[in-house]
């Protein structure tokens, strides 16, 4: 593993965590490893007619409290570190939140903006078949990650059950409803990063109206968080994507946004005053919501963040250097495994419904998330004070402490 490899960094972490609670070394070199990886050669025909071949990975990370549960991400920088580091943080999110579950994450190399829908079908129905051996209800659950959607999930669906004979829904979360999927699934990572945040605020005893908040990412996660933000109060001063960066010291509209991002895919032809893309980490604002992509904040640029809290809503957008001069600035990190923990606690709930077949309101589903939420923030905030360590090492600590009572009580086979 190279130095400044993805799956180090996230191994840093959880060495620092480990030393805190003068971890039982048998247990950790178990947690420092991935479970399995699988590296799948993908061909599949070209709307031209040739023959294309694709790299594909699936990492099961660690299962010893359930099936293994991650998305599948589609891009050119997708690497079997790239993926072990993901599976790694899915394991420790699985555990924090309580939920019954390993973690795991997949990826095809590739560029979906250069491929059509057939193409990108038939890619996904054959990397499906290649992992199939490793995929199950009860094994292995993908969702959705970068450039992958509902439509990715259906066509694995599909496939899965094309195979078995018979309809399988609770193979993938994240799939599109009519097909099983659970209703606030798509905005619940959002509206999990809006509720830690809120949280974090009510726990400072400070008040989230009026709190200027950057988003770097206006996606998925990124435009949901804005969203529900600006419904309890707090100003979206500036939001970014690949196109661009908005800015608006009054407070950008966001449904007006997000109507644009639904139109033209990008933010910069909204209309307002636009600034370099890369800027959006430099505000003077109370709040960055990193929300695109990881290694974002590191050892070159941590220095000059000026926000008083980062609220991790990609996976590993701080690395453990950037980290490092956070804290010596003071300012505070709410790390990924818990800020963004909301999508995989409504994919545990969309796994649930589709395994009993009896299907939730979005209140019913939205209540559930919100004390799932609370509860690991309060735990995470709690054993924050009493050790006296960072949110991101109390996290790591809640998380692998839970799993090593799982070994406690499990054993090691055989
Ligand atoms: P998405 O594809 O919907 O959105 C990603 C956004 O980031 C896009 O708007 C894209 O234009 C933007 N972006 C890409 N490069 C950028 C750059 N250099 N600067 C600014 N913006 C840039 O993806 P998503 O589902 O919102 O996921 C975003 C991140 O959150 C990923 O790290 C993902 O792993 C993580 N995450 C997603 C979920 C989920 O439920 N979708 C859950 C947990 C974590």
């Amino acid at each position: 593993m190279l130095d400044d490899s993805l799956a180090r960094k996230a191994q840093k972490h959880l060495y620092k965590a480990a030393r805190e609670v003068k971890f039982d070394k048998d247990i950790l070199k178990i947690l420092e490893k991935p479970m399995r990886i699988l590296e799948v050669s993908i061909p599949i025909k070209m709307d031209s007619g040739k023959i294309k071949v694709f790299k594909g990975f699936r990492c099961q990370y660690n299962d010893a409290k359930g099936p293994t549960k991650g998305g599948v991400r589609y891009h050119p920088n997708v690497s079997e570190d790239e993926v072990v580091a993901l599976a790694a943080w899915m394991s420790w999110k699985c555990a924090l939140l309580d939920l019954p579950y390993g973690g795991a994450k997949g990826g095809i190399i590739c560029d979906p903006t250069k491929l059509s829908q057939s193409e990108l079908e038939r890619l996904t129905r054959r990397y499906t078949t290649e992992i199939m051996p490793i995929l199950g209800p009860h094994i292995d659950i993908p969702a959705p990650d970068v450039y992958t959607t509902s439509k990715t999930m259906a066509w694995i669906m599909d496939t899965f059950s094309m195979f078995k004979g018979y309809t399988e829904p609770s193979i993938v979360t994240g799939k599109p409803e009519i097909l099983g999927g659970s209703k606030g699934r798509k905005e619940a990572t959002g509206r999990g990063i809006a509720i830690i945040t809120r949280e974090y605020f009510k726990a400072r005893k400070k008040s989230l109206k009026g709190a200027k908040i950057a988003v770097q990412g206006f996606g998925n996660v990124g435009g949901h968080a804005a969203l529900f933000l600006s419904q309890l109060g707090a100003k979206i001063v500036a939001a970014s994507d690949a196109s661009g960066c908005l800015v608006n010291p009054d407070g950008l509209d966001i449904p007006g946004l997000l109507d644009c991002v639904e139109k033209h895919a990008c933010v910069v032809k909204y209309p307002g005053k636009q600034i370099e893309g890369k800027e959006l980490l430099y505000q003077d604002v109370d709040v960055l919501i990193p929300a695109a992509l990881e290694d974002q904040v590191h050892q070159k640029n941590a220095g000059d963040i000026k926000a008083k809290l980062v609220v991790e809503g990609a996976n590993g957008p701080v690395t453990p250097e950037g980290d490092e001069i956070l804290e010596k600035k003071g300012i505070t990190v709410i790390p990924d495994i818990l800020a963004n923990a909301g999508g995989v606690v409504v994919s545990h709930l969309e796994w649930v419904q589709a395994i009993s077949g009896l299907y939730w309101e979005e209140d019913q589903v939205n209540a559930e998330l919100e004390r799932k939420m609370v509860k690991a923030f309060k735990h995470v905030w709690e054993n924050a004070q009493q050790r006296k360590v960072s949110l991101r090492c109390s996290a790591y600590v809640v998380a692998i402490e839970r799993i090593a009572e799982v070994y406690k009580y499990r054993g090691i086979f055989p």
